[in-house]
């Protein structure tokens, strides 16, 4: 059972949750985790577009050896979108069986091997936490999984409390069929009284999926996740609320202490402060709001401020836990038109006063800087990456033209002429598909070539399209 007796443990996490307002949290007013089991390919059909909607994050409990092998469970690129919005791919054995029937050389083969495929599919922050297929655990399981993962989620029922709080025994409230929206409510209204952290489990989504009870209609999981939402607590993963819940009982490291105030000193832009220095971010990171932003250290990147136009874009990556991870500078002037940029883990937001703040990550800013970043013929970007095209693929405008990018052709910039040239076949729709060169000299003039052809250009002739 849940405690009674309000806690007041300092959240550690407010300052870049998706939705809360950060200087609200500091006062200890509970937490929230939404998480997948198994790898249901109907989660990321049905419960995707909704944790969109409203901004949750969550984290994916996902069984290894169902990953591109099982009909109904998501394929590793289905995973990587939950992966990519910085949700928590987190670990649920190999094959789902109950570890308490097994020898203890079968438990080390299901926490082992499916710890090393979620990491070799989706990198070192895979598969640090763990949950017990059915809940099922006792003592000599548990110890198996702390020699491999930092947390076990079973499936007790409960809140977890800072007092007493067992990172190898994350208490949960168990949703299946049955629960309606105002369960959920009334489980949100315990948390935010006792300041807890309350996590929520789900399995598949969609109506009228399995014989059993554990499964949550579409609709009724919108309005699970619009309670959560409105609920105005932080929204966490399952490793930003155990940061949260161990890290409350030590201060903020000497060295971000020193750096933090340092940068502050030197950066009146920031103005006054407006809270205190909390820490508990990922890869053990700190950070202190100020009138005008924050700034955010790690013991990776130190110390960093994030200012005004881009650090809204920062904040739209969803800050450190995104894909640009942390500031690794400051903002750095005298660009090309007026312009800044400041580098993070992951890539950079660059911004001038005619484009924009946009940020530039990943392979499209590998042809970006190809290309010459802003002195070059792109120019500055002009819009952040657009998903959603046919066949996987994503493109960033630019100021001179645009760079595609799908799983099958790469990254590929497009450009004058022979951009025109290829807007009129259709883009990507059309019969040519995808860049899959860049432009390359070829007879008097320059061509590209496509999944379906070329287009060539000389100064005499202009640009032709020939398909294959
Ligand atoms: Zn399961």
């Amino acid at each position: 059972m849940w405690s009674a007796i309000p806690l007041a443990f300092v959240l550690a996490l407010g300052g870049t949750s998706l939705v809360a307002a950060p200087a609200a949290n500091a006062a200890g007013g509970g937490m929230i985790s939404v998480t997948f089991d198994d790898g249901w390919t109907s989660q990321y059909n049905n419960a995707l577009p909704i944790l969109n909607k409203y901004g949750v994050p969550a984290t994916m409990y996902i069984i290894s050896g169902s990953v591109n092998a099982v009909p109904d469970y998501m394929t590793q690129a289905q995973i990587q979108a939950f992966a990519s919005r910085g949700d928590q791919i987190a670990a649920h054995t190999v094959t789902h069986a109950d570890l308490t029937t097994l020898t203890a050389a079968q438990v080390n083969t299901e926490l082992s091997q499916s710890k090393a495929t979620l990491q070799g599919m989706f990198g070192a922050s895979a598969a640090v936490d763990f949950a017990s297929p059915y809940g099922a655990y006792n003592a000599t399981t548990t110890a198996a999984v702390k020699s491999l993962y930092s947390s076990q989620r079973n499936t007790d029922g409960g809140y977890n409390a800072a007092a007493g709080f067992d990172p190898y025994n994350i208490l949960v409230q168990n949703v299946d069929s049955t629960t309606t929206p105002a369960i959920v409510q009334g489980w949100i209204t315990e948390a935010k009284a006792s300041g807890t952290w309350l996590v929520l489990v789900y399995h598949e989504v969609g109506a009228n999926i399995g014989a059993d009870i554990y499964h949550t209609d579409t609709a009724v999981l919108d309005a699970h996740m619009a309670a959560v939402k409105n609920s105005g607590l932080p929204m966490v993963t399952i490793r930003q609320g155990v940061e949260a819940m161990t890290s409350t009982t030590t201060g903020p490291p000497a060295a971000a202490t020193s750096a933090i105030n340092a940068l502050a000193a030197a950066t009146p832009r920031l103005g006054a402060p407006s809270g205190n220095i909390t820490c508990g971010l990922v890869s053990g990171g700190c950070y202190r709001l100020y009138q005008g932003g924050a700034i955010n250290w790690s013991p990776a990147t130190g110390a960093h401020y994030s200012l005004g136009a881009i650090r809204q874009t920062w904040a739209a990556t969803n800050y450190e836990r995104g894909r640009l991870g942390y500031p690794t500078t400051d903002e750095v002037g005298g660009l090309v038109n007026g312009g800044v940029y400041q580098l993070y883990q992951g890539g950079a937001i660059n911004w001038s006063p005619a484009s924009g703040a946009h940020y530039s990550l990943g392979a499209i800013r590998q042809t970006w800087a190809a290309t010459n970043f802003e002195r070059g013929r792109l120019g500055y970007p002009t819009t952040d990456e657009i998903g959603g095209l046919i066949n996987g693929g994503v493109y960033q405008l630019y100021q001179g033209g645009a760079i595609n990018w799908s799983p099958a052709s790469g990254a590929h910039y497009s450009l004058g002429a022979i951009r025109q040239a290829w807007a009129t076949t259709g883009y990507e729709r059309g019969r040519l598909g995808y860049p899959v060169t860049d432009e390359f000299a070829s007879g008097n003039g320059v061509a590209q070539d496509y999944q379906g052809g070329r287009i060539s250009w000389a100064a005499t002739g202009g640009a032709v399209v020939s398909y294959r």
